[in-house]
Parts: C-alpha cells; sequence; structure tokens
C-alpha cells in the first residue's frame, strides 16, 4: 500500500507515521509512505498558498493552484483514489477502513486555515472522510488516525494478524476484557475461566462480555442486529 499524502505540514506526517507499528511496516516494505508540501507548487512569489474568500466571511482559505499542481506532480494525471479530510465528509469507521485497505494507492489532502476552494476538490477528490463531528485546525490528525487503521489491516503490518479479527467493531461488537500476569493485582483477580485452559467456555464467557460491553457502552452498535 502506498499512502501519498498533500500537506502544509510533512514533518508532522512523517513523525507520526515513523512511530512504532507503522514505522516498521515502512521498514518492512508493507507500507510506502510520500508526503509532499503543495507550498512548493505554488505561484506566489512570496510563497503564499492562501487567499481571503469571496463574498467574506472569516479566514483564509487554501487555493486550487498549489493543490492541483501538486497533485499533478505525485500523480502524473493518474486516476487515484484520493480522500479529502473534511468534518464535512463521511464519518470514518472500521468498514471504511476494510474498504479502502483493498486499494494499492490512496492519496490523502490535509487542508487547514478555512479549507480549501472547492474548484479543486471537484476536480481531484473521490471521497470525503471525517473523523468526528467536530473541527479540527487541519487534516494532519485525521490523515494519520485514517491511515494508521488501514495500515493494521494489510496482511503482515501486525505481527499476528488474527489480532484484527478479534477486535471491537469486527463483528460489530466491542472487544471483551482481557487481563495479563499477575493472577491478583490490587486483590483484583482475574475471572477464573480464562485460567482453566477449557477454550469452549473461555469462547464462550468472551462472547458473552463483549455483548454485554456493547449493550453499556455502544447500544447504538447493536440497533438493526
Ligand atoms: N471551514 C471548514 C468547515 O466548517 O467545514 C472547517 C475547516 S478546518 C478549520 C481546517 C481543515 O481541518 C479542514 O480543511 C480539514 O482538512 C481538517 N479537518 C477539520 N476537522 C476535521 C474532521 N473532523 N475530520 C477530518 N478533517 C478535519
Amino acid at each position: 500500500m502506498k499512502f501519498t499524502v498533500l500537506t502544509l505540514f510533512p514533518e508532522f506526517i512523517e513523525n507520526s507515521m515513523h512511530t512504532s507499528i507503522c514505522k516498521r511496516a515502512i521498514e518492512n516494505g508493507y507500507l510506502e509512505l510520500e508526503t509532499c508540501n503543495f507550498r512548493e507548487y505554488t505561484e506566489n512569489k512570496n510563497g503564499r498558498v492562501d487567499d481571503y474568500p469571496y463574498g467574506g466571511g472569516a479566514g483564509m482559505l487554501i487555493q486550487a493552484q498549489p493543490v492541483y499542481d501538486a497533485y499533478m506532480a505525485v500523480t502524473g494525471g493518474r486516476k487515484v483514489r484520493t480522500i479529502y479530510l473534511t468534518p464535512q465528509g463521511e464519518v470514518f469507521n472500521q468498514a471504511k477502513a476494510h474498504e479502502l485497505a483493498e486499494e494499492e494507492e490512496l492519496v490523502f489532502l490535509c487542508g487547514h486555515y478555512e479549507g480549501i476552494d472547492e474548484r479543486v476538490l471537484e476536480e481531484i477528490v473521490t471521497d470525503n472522510i471525517s473523523i468526528g463531528d467536530y473541527v479540527l485546525t487541519g487534516g494532519e490528525i485525521a490523515s494519520v488516525v485514517v491511515m494508521d487503521a488501514i495500515s493494521r489491516l494489510i496482511p503482515g503490518v501486525l505481527g499476528n494478524h488474527d489480532s484484527a479479527d478479534t477486535e471491537s467493531f469486527e463483528n460489530g461488537l466491542l472487544e471483551y476484557p482481557q487481563y495479563t500476569r499477575p493472577e491478583i493485582w490490587r486483590d483484583k483477580k482475574v475471572p477464573e475461566v480464562l485460567l482453566s485452559g477449557h477454550h469452549a467456555n473461555i469462547e464462550k464467557w468472551r462472547q458473552e462480555q463483549s455483548l454485554l460491553r456493547t449493550k453499556e457502552r455502544r447500544p447504538d452498535l447493536l440497533d438493526g442486529q
């Protein structure tokens, strides 16, 4: 999978993605990361990429030209699935992460200030994605969230690929509670069934806990099940 990120802050993307599991995935060749600072493509002699919005209103808007030229430079004009991170997009979830993980290449466009001139969005964007109903200062954090969630679904990225299958949302439920050594910590005992070695009982307990936890914390996930 290749990720290309169009951003005014490539160092943020590089630092975030060169950490922990994503870093290892890049080093081992499961992921390729390219960042492109679209400021380098501006025709403005002072290096500006933003201007006042027509019609007035607060803040500045990123102009179409530097974004489009950067996009053409990184894609060479090829049609690549291109995601604009925006609070106005479809809210990201695990199903969307699975769908995007099927692609071989993705371009992410990070806005800033008040956003980006609509005309270039119409030209290059295939998917509008939000990471939640709140407004961030820029799309960088959102792009890292989306790339991280996709990365762990790529076979080989997690040490044990099975571990992604049992996680929250994979079967429409939250994951069951988990415990590790020691057996007793601050008078709290690990549930007896997990020490029993009885696989069928452990599986039954986990399913029950998963359902219980989902009912308590995210009953909305059970709607329509
Ligand atoms: N004026 C825009 C609006 O009201 O919809 C908000 C612009 S926001 C201050 C600046 C940039 O942050 C956006 O262009 C987008 O790339 C990013 N952003 C903000 N909130 C986001 C969210 N919830 N999900 C994804 N990206 C977001």
